[in-house]
This record gives C-alpha cells, sequence and structure tokens, in this order.
C-alpha cells in the first residue's frame, strides 16, 4: 500500500467528527459463531445524531459556501436520515434549508409522515415539504430553486443523499480512516459491509481504497435497487469521483503525481459487490429479518439500527455469516451509517406489547 495522505483538492468543513471509532463486537461475533465482526460507528459523526451524510456534507456545504449560498435545497424519502443532517449542518452554518420529502412507500401511520427524522428535521430549522411517490424530484428541486432566486435567494442544491462527485470524497476519507484504524488494531480488513442505497458511500470508499492502492472489495447490501442497476450506479460514480479528482488535481499548481496517476488508473469492476436480496417490498418497508437484525444489534451489542438501511444491511450480513460466506478466521467490518433517529416513524413494525401500568399493592 502507498503511503500517502489523501489530499481531494478541494476543502473540507471540519464540522462534525471524523475518526469515528471502529470497534470489535465480542458478543455479536460469539452469537453468530462465525468470522470477528467490527462496526464503524459512522453512527457517531456527531451533528445532530450523526450518520453517513455527514461525511459527505463537509465537502458539499464548502462547495456551496464557496458559491456564494444562502439556502440549500435537498430531497431524500419521509424519514430521510440524509435531510436531517443537512438540515443540523445549515443551522450550524447559518443557512436556509429547504427540503423535499418523497412519500415513496405510500404506506406509514401518523407517526410516520410526523416523527423521526421529520420532527427532528422540524426542530433544525428546515422548511419541509411532502410530494406524491414517483415525482421527479430532481426537478422538484430545480423547481424550488427557480422560486427561492426569483426571491433573491441563492440556492445551492443538494442531489438526494449527497450523492454525487463531490459528496462521494466523504467516503473516500472513510477509507483512509478505516486503513489508519485497522492499522491501530493490527487487524486485516478483510470484507467491507455496509448498506447501499443512493450508492456514494460505497462508491467513496470503492474510490478511496483504489487512491491509496488497497486491492479491497466492499460489499454493499441493496435498500433500492436490484443487483445489476446498483452496481452500475456505484461503480459509475466511483468513475465520476476519480475522473473529477484527476482533473482537479492536473488543474493545481501543486501537483500531486501519485493521486494523479492512480485517479487515472482503470477501477477493477470486481471492486464493486452488492447483494439485493434483502430489500423485500421495496424502499423503506423492513422485512421480518430486517427488524430481527435491529434488535439482535440491541439486545447483544447496545447498538441501534435503523429499519430502512442498517437493519436491511445487518440482515445480510448475518445471512451472509450463516451461508459461511466469511472464514471464522476472518474480520468483516461492518459501516454503521447510522439512521436509528428514524425509529419512531417505525414503531408499527415491532411487536412490543404495550407498557402495563401497575399500582403499588
Ligand atoms: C443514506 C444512508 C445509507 C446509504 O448510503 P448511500 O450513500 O445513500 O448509499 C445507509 N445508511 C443510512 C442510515 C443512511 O441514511
Amino acid at each position: 500500500m502507498h503511503d500517502t495522505t489523501l489530499n481531494f483538492g478541494i476543502e473540507r468543513l471540519s464540522i462534525g467528527e471524523t475518526a469515528t471509532p471502529l470497534q470489535y463486537l465480542p458478543n455479536l461475533t460469539k452469537k453468530l459463531a462465525g468470522p470477528k465482526i467490527y462496526i464503524k460507528r459512522d453512527d457517531c459523526t456527531g451533528l445532530a445524531g450523526g450518520g453517513n451524510k455527514v461525511r459527505k456534507l463537509q465537502f458539499l456545504m464548502a462547495d456551496a459556501l464557496e458559491q456564494g449560498a444562502d439556502t440549500i435545497i435537498t430531497q431524500g424519502a419521509i424519514q430521510s436520515n440524509h435531510v436531517r443532517q443537512t438540515a443540523a449542518m445549515c443551522a450550524v452554518l447559518g443557512l436556509q434549508c429547504h427540503v423535499l420529502l418523497e412519500d415513496r412507500t405510500g404506506e406509514g401511520d401518523a407517526e410516520f409522515y410526523a416523527n423521526g427524522n421529520v420532527f427532528l428535521s422540524q426542530l433544525l430549522g428546515a422548511h419541509a415539504e411532502i410530494y406524491a411517490g414517483g415525482t421527479s424530484m430532481d426537478q422538484a428541486m430545480v423547481h424550488k430553486a427557480e422560486t427561492l432566486s426569483a426571491s433573491g435567494a441563492k440556492p445551492y442544491i443538494i442531489p438526494g443523499g449527497g450523492s454525487n462527485s463531490i459528496g462521494g470524497l466523504g467516503y473516500a476519507a472513510v477509507a483512509e480512516e478505516l486503513v489508519n484504524d485497522a492499522k491501530k488494531l493490527g487487524i486485516s480488513l478483510d470484507h467491507v459491509v455496509h448498506a447501499t442505497g443512493s450508492a456514494g458511500t460505497q462508491a467513496g470508499l470503492v474510490a478511496g481504497f483504489h487512491l491509496l492502492g488497497v486491492a479491497q472489495n466492499v460489499l454493499g447490501i441493496c435498500v433500492r435497487f436490484a443487483n445489476e442497476i446498483q452496481k452500475n450506479k456505484v461503480y459509475t460514480l466511483s468513475e465520476s469521483i476519480l475522473a473529477d479528482l484527476n482533473s482537479r488535481l492536473t488543474q493545481k499548481a501543486a501537483q500531486d503525481a501519485y493521486l494523479i496517476q492512480k485517479s487515472a488508473e482503470k477501477l477493477p469492476t470486481e471492486r464493486v459487490c452488492v447483494d439485493d436480496r434483502f430489500i423485500g417490498k421495496g424502499y423503506g418497508i423492513p422485512r421480518e429479518d430486517t427488524i430481527e437484525a435491529i434488535k439482535l444489534f440491541a439486545q447483544t451489542e447496545g447498538l441501534l439500527l435503523d429499519p430502512v438501511y442498517t437493519g436491511k444491511g445487518a440482515a445480510g450480513l448475518i445471512q451472509l455469516v450463516s451461508e459461511g460466506h466469511f472464514s471464522k478466521d476472518e474480520n468483516v467490518i461492518f459501516i454503521h451509517t447510522g439512521g436509528a433517529q428514524s425509529l419512531g416513524g417505525f414503531r408499527q413494525y415491532f411487536d412490543f406489547p404495550e407498557v402495563p401500568r401497575k399500582e403499588l399493592a
């Protein structure tokens, strides 16, 4: 591996934590009786509950400020964690925040539409609007930007999930962090697994490992799209992260010869692995094994997962362990991408009984 510090040729805000812990999970490892399971705590990125979007927003918000924006527009599903983290970042920076929420599933109780991330985004000062499932949300954001511009605002549009060649750099940085974490713990990164949706997390990781000269495959457990589509989305985004980095560094006076060369090197397609068996009926609709995985992580390790992303990711991890996909002497690094703040919107999927009322005899 090349001993390098990744230089992205672009500004990054130091809001929120980087350097999240990589922790061993002894109870879960014992319970599953498979490989050693480690967790990268990106649920601890520090802003309004944390999560993976803070990583991307550190780069995206720097770009927004550089372009003189005073208003941020973004979109997501009703219980979007990305929207919450964007609202938090806007609060810190004193920017107006407009969030467009797509009712993708069309199913949910009153809590789903008002509690969890919806409530938190409002609390953080965002202006929220709900659109019907199937609406072109990119178009809706452009329309919103036109309306706001007409009244004198300077809006900046952040794509869903913050997944573009700027946001993806957040996870290229995590690839470097993981390599250093592993060095500190004296372990090898045999497998890296996480939930993949808008593709920026996986694409960033894949691009980052590539730049570091580490031949690391990354396995994304799909939460929305089938294998072919997701693999293509991730690979294409990885390529554009590398291509845009290459052109930025080439234009800079102080050139980084190693990174210029690496970012121009062809990315092997096998670096991107996906598994779509855990989606169920669709995005945002938990399966039984999603709920079981959430309970297992909570009740063995005291860790809170979510029903849209990490619960499905963990269900995939558990199934792959039981299929013998990993050998017992290997380390599996599960990236906790956050999301527990949505749990309040999904209580109906958990079968806990009402808490009994007692009277002192
Ligand atoms: C957005 C999100 C993901 C998926 O990350 P992408 O970069 O969109 O693929 C995973 N977990 C949680 C909790 C998320 O909010």
